[in-house]
C-alpha cells in the first residue's frame, strides 16, 4: 500500500515537474525567444502601413517627384501617427529611426513603393535575402526546429 503511495507522489511530482518544463520552453527564455519575432511582424505591419499610405499620398499628386518622407506623411493625414520600428527604438530610443520610402515612377504610373527599416531590411525583400534581418542568428532555424519538435510530439 506505501509502495503505491509512494509511485503515485513520484508520478504526480513528475507530472508537475514535466509541465514545469513545457511551460519553460513555451513561454520563457527572458530575452525571449518570441519577442524578435513579434517586433519583427510590428515592423512588417508598420511598413506596410507606411506603403499604402505612401501609395494614396502618390497617387494625389501626378507631379511629386521628390522624396517622400514619413513627415509628409502623418502631417497630411495619410498615415495615423509616426510609426517607428520597435527595434530601433530600443536600441536608440533618441535618435528615431527613420523608415526609408522607395519608389518609382514611370509617366503617370506608380511601378512600385518600397519601405525599408534600418533594421529589418526591405518589405519587398521579406521573402528572401531580408527574411531573417533583425532576427538573432540561427533564430529562424531554431524556431523551426522547435515547431518541428512540437509536432513531433503529437504524431
Ligand atoms: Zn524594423
Amino acid at each position: 500500500m506505501n509502495i503505491f503511495k509512494h509511485i503515485l507522489k513520484a508520478i504526480i511530482l513528475l507530472l508537475i515537474i514535466f509541465s514545469l518544463l513545457i511551460a519553460a520552453f513555451e513561454f520563457g527564455a527572458p530575452n525571449g525567444v518570441a519577442k524578435p519575432f513579434v517586433v519583427k511582424n510590428e515592423c512588417l505591419e508598420s511598413m506596410k502601413k507606411i506603403q499604402g499610405a505612401c501609395y494614396f499620398f502618390l497617387m494625389e499628386r501626378p507631379k511629386f517627384t521628390a522624396e517622400v518622407e514619413i513627415g509628409m506623411l502623418t502631417g497630411g493625414g495619410y498615415l495615423k501617427q509616426i510609426n517607428s520600428c520597435g527595434a530601433v527604438k530600443a536600441s536608440a530610443p533618441k535618435n528615431l529611426p527613420e523608415y526609408k520610402i522607395i519608389y518609382k515612377r514611370s509617366g503617370g504610373e506608380i511601378s512600385y513603393i518600397d519601405i525599408a527599416c534600418p533594421q529589418h531590411g526591405s518589405l519587398s525583400r521579406q521573402g528572401d535575402i531580408d527574411k531573417e534581418k533583425g532576427l538573432p542568428n540561427g533564430f529562424v532555424d531554431n524556431y523551426i526546429a522547435r515547431v518541428k519538435t512540437r509536432f513531433d510530439m503529437y504524431k
